[in-house]
């Protein structure tokens, strides 16, 4: 089928109909060599056994049968709650665990790679996954090669292969190539493979095989499995996760050991020791961790960002400076030609066209060219076609026979077309004006570039030179040498509306963005002052200058510089490094192959949803507006993950840190267990676990972006945390001692037996104060400033914390099971005026601004 289909495609050049499309990809499946195999419940219940959480639980259930077997035979109340909240926590760990597969699945999703595919004869974008045997396939320079395929045009089409066949050196590929029975892989000139990445040219290709058939496909049981990424925080919670397991384990032996000095029966000792190590496990800390930052991923999906690695949501909020391309980013990418200023003759109307049309001789305009969306020679196109017409342009363009080109990259900043025209050849340069070898260099050209570009004009030259015979070789050596200069235009790019806006409010947010670009840097200058970036006294460099700096040099004067201009990609890798060098977090747009590297440097490698797929590879998020803006608002997005896990940090431990020294104290002091495993359980699930989660989903504080940025190696306990959580766990202990201290004195009520009353109110000031102190953890901000609107889940989950907590103890089924007894209403007053004191005392230490809550304000 496929020889046919090549030949009628070299002939007719359509690629498949939307509907072929549609049947194929129905008969053939998605081009993914992923077998989609999903975990099953088993394997999720075999990962949630393996928690420390539910193993401690499980000893907790057959320590308490063995308890209730030798002591109350006839009431098994204790162990079945025990095993009920075993089996709650089990579904809620297999419901989390799904949960963080599936947004790490949405993850991949966004971040599938694209394709370039003709379908009803029209150059369109799909998902790789959509590609299709018999597709029509454009290959562009930094292109993935997403399927096995067979060539049908080239031009200095070289691929990098070396996955495959295992060879460094990139290889050319030729359409016309006639294959040989004896070819290798590496031998199909003619061929090009899943996986491969075009190095340079380009050209056409009918895919031949999709998926598990392709090359790689074959091959991919031998490939490593991906692990799915993690984000340094949730490796670093999930790492404390354990140390206080091992804490609490601790904790429960001691428990025992100081339960049988004390004389106690083994029992009790024991009992005490597993609500110990119930109390010390902060069992959902990892857990909503990877809710968090899997939140921040969605939301910033809405906003046009993609996260591609996890680390980014945490690392975006504490970036220190921004690199960001000018062209398309700070800039709109919407080019028009302003100026056509001819230099060498009098500046007549004839003078301006025979400019104009050589600015459009020396461009890659038709689609075989390789030319679809280039801003700059789209620029050129629309100004020669409204000024001289298609028709008129035409005949214009009759004249002359393309030969070959020098293509345009980045690094040259120009590129020739060679013509041959009547009899003679003549080559045409056009590109950035220090980049043009003329003849007669003249200080008035110079003069009249530098107006231009210190107008904020995007300014090229074009430049010509002629010859008699066909030039024997097509190098810059002979054709960019001696030009003669014909003259310039002088293109607007206007500034982004939303940049001036987006660099204030980065600069109030401690970071320092900066423009790095090709263009002139007369005209990144202005347009860097014109958007705030290069404020007064700062400085601007070229990339002839930073050449000439050592790494030493340039890390020691580079803060004072906000504009990188005439730049290559190669020098953003320095850049970086040097940025980095000074303590910086750095993050760094870019889209083109080169840029690849500079963006795995960076701390935050951003790519631009209309680049490259290399760019995108090596990028930790993608932008798909291109737009700088939104750079900064991921910034503030970020923070806002980075404070609500750290909110949640100040919840949980809070509340594990003093269960553990209450339990640990009122031992000591012979006073028993406070409450029991099973209380000190149902306290953990309803006022701590469930309402810690809705901290997650807390609203960015009003002033983010007046905060400054967070040192590179700060821990997440820095900057005051771990000192309030201290401070809090002190409260928490010394109101809840308070609180069995007075229940014991049996102050209230001589009738019932004490023991129950105090374990009742001690159950109820832990569970409450858990909960109010949620409220404390919102923001650094005054709760009375706060909108409570903000964050519903959160009023919701501890209105139903509280409600249960009150019920237990209230209905006299519950109370009985689970050990708690009937109140007297002054014994209610004291328990829920106990559970405001840690809530009062936050207030006060937030309205003498005694903490330091990383809000260290900018002026
Ligand atoms: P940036 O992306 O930062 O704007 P570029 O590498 O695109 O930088 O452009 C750098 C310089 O190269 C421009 O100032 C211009 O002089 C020249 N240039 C840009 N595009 C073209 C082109 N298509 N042909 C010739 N010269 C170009
Ligand atoms: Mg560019």
């Amino acid at each position: 089928m496929q020889k046919k289909l090549i030949e009628t495609e070299k002939q007719q050049g359509k690629g498949l109909t939307q509907q072929e499309a549609a049947e194929r990809l129905e008969r053939y499946g998605p081009n993914t060599i992923e077998q989609g195999k999903k975990n099953g419940f088993w394997t999720y219940l075999l990962s949630a056994l393996k928690d420390i959480t539910i193993i401690i639980l499980v000893i907790a259930t057959v320590l308490s049968i063995y308890v209730a077997l030798k002591n109350h035979p006839d009431n098994f109340s204790e162990p079945i709650v025990i095993f009920g909240i075993v089996l709650l926590n089990l579904f809620l760990s297999i419901r989390q665990q799904k949960k963080a597969e599936k947004s790490m699945d949405e993850l991949k999703r966004f971040s599938i790679p694209k394709t370039k595919v003709y379908r009803d004869g029209q150059l369109t974008v799909i998902q790789s996954t959509e590609v299709v045997p018999g597709d029509r396939l454009l290959l562009e320079l930094g292109d993935r090669v997403s399927a096995d395929a067979t060539l049908i045009t080239s031009k200095n089409l070289l691929i990098d292969e070396s996955f495959l066949t295992g060879e460094s050196e990139p290889s050319e590929k030729e359409a016309d190539y006639q294959p040989d029975a004896a070819d290798t892989i590496g031998d199909l000139k003619n061929s090009v493979f899943s996986g491969a990445l075009v190095v340079s040219g380009r050209g056409e290709a009918i895919v031949e095989a999709t998926g598990l058939a392709t090359e790689i496909g074959k091959i991919s049981d031998l490939l490593t499995e991906e692990q799915p990424v993690q984000a340094p925080l949730q490796v670093k919670m999930q790492k404390l996760g354990k140390v206080l397991g091992g804490v609490a384990i601790g904790a429960a032996v001691l428990a025992i050991l100081i339960g049988l000095i004390r004389g106690y029966s083994l029992e009790i000792a024991i009992m005490t020791a597993i609500s110990m190590a119930v109390a010390a496990i902060p069992e959902v800390l990892p857990v909503v961790v990877t809710i968090s930052l899997s939140f921040g991923i969605r939301n910033m999906a809405k906003k046009n960002t993609i996260i591609r690695t996890p680390a980014a949501v945490e690392t975006i909020g504490n970036v220190s400076v921004i690199c960001s391309d000018k062209t398309g980013t700070i800039t709109e990418n919407q080019m028009t030609v302003k100026k056509v200023v001819p230099v060498l003759t009098e500046q007549t109307s004839g003078a301006k066209e025979a400019l104009l049309l050589h600015f459009y001789l020396a461009s890659n305009l038709s689609e075989e060219q390789g030319s679809h969306g280039n801003p700059t020679e789209q620029a050129i196109k629309q100004a020669a076609e409204t000024h001289f017409g298609g028709e008129k342009l035409n005949t214009l363009l009759r004249q002359y026979e393309r030969i070959d080109e020098l293509p345009f990259d980045s690094k040259r900043k120009k590129m020739t077309v060679l013509y041959k025209k009547g009899d003679s050849y003549l080559s045409i340069t056009k590109g950035a004006f220090d980049r043009l070898p003329i003849q007669e260099a003249r200080a008035d050209f110079q003069e009249c570039h530098d107006d231009l570009a210190a107008q904020a004009y995007r300014v090229l030259g074009v430049a010509v030179k002629e010859y008699e015979e066909l030039p024997t070789q097509i190098t810059s050596e002979e054709l960019e040498t001696e030009l003669h200069f014909l003259g310039f235009i002088g293109i607007i790019d206007p500034a982004r509306k939303e940049s001036y806006q987006a660099v204030q409010i980065a600069k109030k947010a401690g970071i320092r963005p900066v423009m790095i670009t090709g263009d002139h840097l007369l005209t990144a200058k202005k347009i860097a002052a014109d958007v705030g970036i290069l404020e007064p006294g700062k400085k601007a460099m070229t990339g002839a200058e930073l050449g000439k700096l050592s790494e030493g040099d340039l890390a020691e004067v580079i803060g004072e510089y906000r504009v990188f201009a005439r730049t290559s990609p190669e020098d953003k890798i320095r850049i970086v490094k040097a940025l980095q060098a000074n303590g910086e977090t750095v993050a760094m747009t870019g889209d083109g192959v080169n840029d690849a590297p500079a963006l795995k440097a960076s701390d935050v490698g951003i790519a631009m949803g209309g680049g490259t797929e290399v760019a995108k590879e090596a990028s930790d998020m993608v932008l798909l507006d291109d737009n700088f803006a939104t750079i900064v608002e991921a910034v503030k997005e970020g923070r806002r993950v980075y404070a609500n896990i750290r909110k949640s940090l100040y919840a949980m431990l809070g509340c594990n840190i003093s269960a553990l020294t209450i339990v640990l104290i009122s031992l000591i002091m012979g006073l028993g267990a406070p409450v029991t495993a099973i209380q000190l359980l149902i306290i953990k699930v309803v006022a701590d676990g469930i309402p810690g989660f809705s901290l997650s989903v807390e609203p960015a504080e009003k002033d983010v972006m007046r905060q400054q940025t967070v040192d590179r190696n700060a821990s997440i306990f820095d900057n005051g945390l771990l000192n309030k959580i201290i401070e809090i766990s002190i409260v928490f202990t010394a109101v809840t001692l308070l609180t069995i201290f007075v229940g014991h004195t049996a102050a209230f009520n001589h009738e019932l037996p004490n023991g129950e009353q105090a374990t009742t109110m001690t159950f109820l000031v832990m569970g409450l104060t858990t909960i109010v102190h949620m409220y404390n953890c919102r923001s650094h901000e005054s709760i009375f400033k706060l909108d409570l609107a903000g964050n519903k889940l959160l009023v919701g989950t501890t209105l139903l914390g509280g409600a249960v907590l009150i019920l237990a103890a209230t209905l006299p089924q519950t109370a009985n099971i689970l050990g708690l007894t009937a109140l007297q209403p002054t014994q209610w007053l004291f328990v829920l005026g106990l559970s405001f004191i840690p809530l009062v005392y936050v207030e006060l230490k937030k309205t003498l601004n005694l903490f330091d809550y990383r809000v260290k304000r900018r002026a």
